[in-house]
């Protein structure tokens, strides 16, 4: 939706438990960390280090039929699920107190996993829905409803949200952008090769399936007609590349502003109905894409309207009802476009969904079971680690003037960390979970949440807010709050091993960690300060210098190519790479200080000193094998490279790994003087 926060990788669902005390047996087996089954010996470090640190993984762990992709991320997740049905199946067998966490979770579960009562209920649960868009007459009607899908998660034409105002950190503010989509973006409408054709045919006739199973006549000519507005939607849409200039998504109106620029919507009805009783001022993220959308919606029949419109409710909830509706979801959404051969079983479908719409509550009764203080103290002092290297490289720049590098120190002495899971939980006390209707328990958790972001309208700034649930495998920065967060989820192997060797963990966590550290400081968030405001700290000639240096980067990537004729978009990836090189050389330069601190230079492990483990760990977290149909979406839609070049694309501009297998000036490995990024 909104880049509020920078992420460590795009993963669906992931969820987690931390290893119990009692199963804390096996350390001499996990301080190996990897097993050296998943080297490639055949294949020089220097050659591809890729192959070489996980080739062995990669020909021993194909993509399982139920997944588009297998990556560490993956498989801590799948260790962990277990735990987590333990929870839900132990709150869902029993009688629980009405309104308590056990009976939400509980009931929230058992509404998911009975198939069968979806199947009785069938589209009947979407008939209040479907009355109300079929009661539309006028505009004003029409703009009624779009706030009231909003409010039940729905995409419309354009979409709302409330967040921190960029340019004001210490409040919130309303916000406008494009929206409306169907297919993961503009460029699946608007590029004709023959992928992307055959693509927009199927999702064509997909649309026509699903009006069809809810009963609707003439599906095929109004599949027809919907895939028109969406694509008429998509031309007049911001690419994800120019939606990465925070500057130029930024746009403040007033509501006269808004109501001039775009006088066929009636705003004021609008936010009324949202439940904003009085806007001054908002965000609009694109200003021309709203202009657009106000002159086009005049042309649209309202019968058009009306199909558009049920087919985004019944998109909307399609994974929540009847089998039919659930199997042709599937095969459009996961196997034609990612590649997914079969579904999940259902107790992980129907935790998924928990997880997608309460997840901090169960992220609560997980983390009262699961996780473990001592990695919260172990994890806080590596960061403080790398906030000390990160000092001292920023000092020692050549490139940098004195007074950028001063602010540069101010932001990054008061970035703020966040490790494990919130201090204040949510309060869930207002909604309301039943055990038999999934559909409602959806929309009921959905306007909760959407009734929770509102209501921020005028109040401070939550400093305690997670954007992250506490099981979530994964991590990020936010510029506006200029902090980041490391949920329990990713700490534990290949990330965070409490048993493993210094270098392992650097090589993991450090680098995750020194990774949102770099984010602050990438295209985009070196464009906020050290208050989270997007304002201008640089001195002209320190961004020229840093743009040289970005652009290096961003032609290195460009010349990946995975498969024949596709290519890493290396403006789109920019900060993730950036965060990638920057991260991997803040957690090397900590790992040595520490292993020359406790004197532990010449300690071999497997035939390995810990500067190659240190690269060899960092692999060991990208180990990932895709589906050609997921790594397409991937590269039209992630911010984030492929796993390969997270690991040969920051370590062949590194002289330092060049150093530790001793590759030479030449081999692959290793980019030519002139090519090679060093930023941070
Ligand atoms: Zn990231």
């Amino acid at each position: 939706m909104r880049k509020i926060v920078v992420v460590l990788s795009i993963v669906s669902v992931a969820l987690f438990a931390f290893q119990n005390k009692e199963s804390k047996e096996g350390k001499k087996e996990s301080a190996k960390a990897f097993p050296l089954d998943n080297l490639d010996k055949s294949v020089s470090p220097c050659d591809d280090f890729y192959q070489y640190a996980i080739g062995g993984w990669l020909k021993n762990n194909p993509v399982p039929n139920t997944e588009s992709r297998w990556s560490s991320f993956n498989i801590v997740r799948d260790a962990n699920n277990a735990k987590l049905k333990t929870i839900l199946e132990e709150f869902s067998s029993k009688k629980n107190e009405k309104g308590s966490m056990e009976q939400k979770i509980g009931d929230f579960y058992l509404s998911a996993i009975d198939t069968k009562k979806a199947d009785e209920l069938g589209i009947s649960v979407l008939e209040d829905e479907f009355a109300k868009i079929d009661a539309l007459k006028s505009p004003e009607d029409i703009i009624n409803l779009m706030a009231h899908h909003e409010s039940i998660g729905v995409n419309s034409l354009f979409g709302f949200y409330v967040g921190q105002d960029d340019k004001n950190s210490e409040a919130y503010i309303s916000f406008l952008y494009q929206s409306g989509l169907g297919l993961p973006d503009r460029d699946y409408y608007l590029k004709e090769d023959e992928k992307n054709k055959s693509i927009q045919l199927d999702y064509t006739e997909h649309i026509e399936r699903m009006l069809s199973l809810a009963g609707i006549e003439n599906a095929d000519e109004k599949a027809s007609s919907i895939y028109a507005i969406e694509k008429t939607l998509a031309s007049k849409s911001m690419s994800r590349v120019e939606r990465r200039d925070p500057e130029k998504t930024y746009n403040k109106y007033s509501l006269a502003q808004l109501q001039e620029e775009n006088p066929d919507l009636n705003w004021e009805v609008y936010f009324s109905a949202l439940g904003i009783k009085e806007i001054k001022e908002m965000v609009v993220s694109q200003p021309k894409y709203l202009n657009a959308i106000n002159s086009y919606m005049d042309s649209i029949p309202l019968e058009s309207f009306q199909d558009y419109f049920k087919w985004k409710v019944i998109n909307s909830f399609a994974s929540s009802l009847s089998s039919d509706f659930v199997a042709q979801d599937f095969k459009f959404y996961e196997n034609t476009l990612s590649g997914k051969k079969e579904m999940k079983p259902e107790w992980e479908r129907a935790l998924n969904k928990v997880n997608g719409n309460i997840g901090q509550l169960l992220g609560k009764a997980f983390a009262e079971r699961h996780f473990p203080e001592e990695a919260k103290e172990d994890v806080a002092q590596m960061v403080e680690n790398l906030r000390t290297v990160f000092k001292e490289r920023i000092l020692a720049l050549e490139w940098m003037s004195e007074e950028t590098k001063e602010k540069a120190l101010e932001k990054l002495a008061s970035f703020n960390k966040k490790i494990g899971y919130p201090d204040k939980w949510r309060d869930y006390s207002s909604l309301e979970i039943t055990p038999d209707n999934l559909v409602q328990n959806t929309m009921n958790s959905r306007r909760f949440n959407f009734k929770y972001m509102v209501d921020k309208l005028g109040k401070p700034v939550d400093k305690d807010e997670w954007f992250m649930t506490p099981q979530t495998v994964n991590a990020y920065y936010s510029s506006s709050k200029n902090e980041i967060v490391f949920p329990a989820g990713i700490l534990q192997p290949p990330f965070y091993n409490v048993d493993a060797d210094h270098a392992i963990n650097y090589g993991g966590i450090g680098a995750v960690i020194g990774h949102e550290f770099t984010h602050g400081f990438d295209d985009q968030g070196s464009k906020y300060d050290a208050k989270g405001n997007l304002a201008n700290w640089w001195s002209e000639v320190d961004r020229e210098k840093f743009d040289g240096r970005a652009n290096l980067v961003v032609e290195q990537f460009n010349g990946y190519e995975p498969l024949e004729d596709l290519f890493v978009n290396g403006k789109l990836t920019l900060g993730e790479n950036i965060a990638d090189l920057g991260g991997a050389t803040l957690a090397y330069y900590a790992l040595k200080k520490q292993v020359e601190k406790e004197k532990m230079e010449n300690k071999n492990i497997d035939g390995f000193n810990y500067k190659q483990r240190f690269f060899l760990g960092w692999a060991q977290v990208w180990h990932m094998n895709m589906t050609e149909e997921e790594l397409r979406k991937r590269i039209a839609t992630d911010s984030h490279s492929p796993g390969q070049y997270r690991v040969i694309g920051p370590l062949s501009n590194m002289s330092e790994f060049a150093e530790a297998f001793g590759c030479k000036e030449g081999d692959p490995m290793v980019n030519p003087t002139d090519k090679k990024a060093v930023i941070w």
